[in-house]
């Protein structure tokens, strides 16, 4: 912000940099408060076997049910947090809740993907605390998977390599998240202790309608499994989609054509009356 005033010089500039810290101060305690009054809440969004049609697991989704604004997603909330440090209560809290999930779910295993901030990559006690979270849920650690972006493994001035081999002997799984907007080389890719690449959205979205969108989407695809991973796509939302990927050989897919983000409830509902569709 002062960098910002001491360039331009512009008066309106310290006006909104006023009501933007006002915003911060009152989202600052309106998350706080969130978190003492039970106001967030883990949707749940399907992740499917392309090729059988079974539930894999599911992504939890952070929401917040906001007394007067209703249902707040987390691009509202989430860059708030990370930027304020209190990102790491939130992911406390999501991992809680994702272990709970799991440890009381009535219809056998079920496997849950939380996401990590980089911001929390840097958080030592973090990774203590997971531990204990870990061994107290009596949970396998293998049904967790923790999907941190490329964007911010490879923006992190720590060496990803040397994180990801971290958090890889609490025996959890670990994916990259939104493949593709980062900037990876190839080099440390093949280096990067992980299970799952998560193709992003924008590489699946039309990829039916346009034929160089295909063959990058079945490049990408192949670069994830010759490196030994689960090729998973996100944001499917038409059978056109959904057929490309499936000619690509993708191995999961995740989209609202096949389950939005469920609060748990319907979540247990829906996977209960899941039939494999092929
Ligand atoms: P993400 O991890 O890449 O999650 C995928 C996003 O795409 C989710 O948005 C999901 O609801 C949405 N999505 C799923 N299928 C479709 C589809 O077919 N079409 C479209 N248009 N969108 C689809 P959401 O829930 O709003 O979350 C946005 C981002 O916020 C997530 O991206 C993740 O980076 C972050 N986020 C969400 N929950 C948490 C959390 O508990 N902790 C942290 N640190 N970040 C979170
Ligand atoms: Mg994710
Ligand atoms: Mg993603
Ligand atoms: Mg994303």
């Amino acid at each position: 912000y002062d960098a910002k005033r001491q360039k331009t010089g512009l008066r309106v500039f310290s006006a909104m940099t006023e009501v933007a810290r006002q915003q911060d101060l009152t989202l600052a305690s309106q998350l706080q408060q969130a978190m003492q009054e039970n106001e967030l809440r883990a949707y749940l969004q399907p992740k499917l076997c392309l090729r059988s049609g079974e539930l894999v697991g599911c992504e939890a989704l952070i929401r917040w049910v906001h007394p007067e604004r209703g249902l707040v997603p987390p691009v509202e909330f989430i860059p708030f947090a990370e930027r304020t440090g209190r990102i790491s209560q939130l992911t406390r809290w999501m991992l809680a809740e994702a272990l709970r999930l799991m440890a009381e779910c009535p219809l056998g295993t079920l496997s849950i993907a939380v996401n990590i901030s980089t911001h929390d990559l840097h958080d030592r006690e973090l990774f203590d605390h997971l531990r204990d979270l870990l061994w107290a849920s009596h949970v396998e650690p293998q049904r967790l998977t923790l999907e941190l972006t490329e964007s911010g493994l490879m923006d992190s001035d720590q060496d990803p390599v040397a994180l990801l081999q971290g958090l890889r002997t609490l025996g959890v799984r670990l994916a990259i998240d939104d493949f593709g907007t980062g900037h990876s080389s190839l080099a440390y890719l093949q280096r990067l202790p992980v299970d799952e690449l998560k193709i992003d959205r924008s590489f699946v979205s039309n990829v039916d309608l346009e034929p160089r969108s295909y063959e990058l989407l079945e490049t990408i695809v192949r670069l994830g499994h010759s490196l030994g991973l689960s090729v998973t796509a996100e944001g499917i939302e038409r059978e056109g989609e959904l057929d490309a990927l499936r000619r690509a050989g993708c191995d999961v897919v995740q989209g609202y054509l096949l389950g939005r983000p469920m609060p748990v409830d319907k979540f247990m509902s829906w996977r209960s009356e899941h039939k494999p569709r092929s």
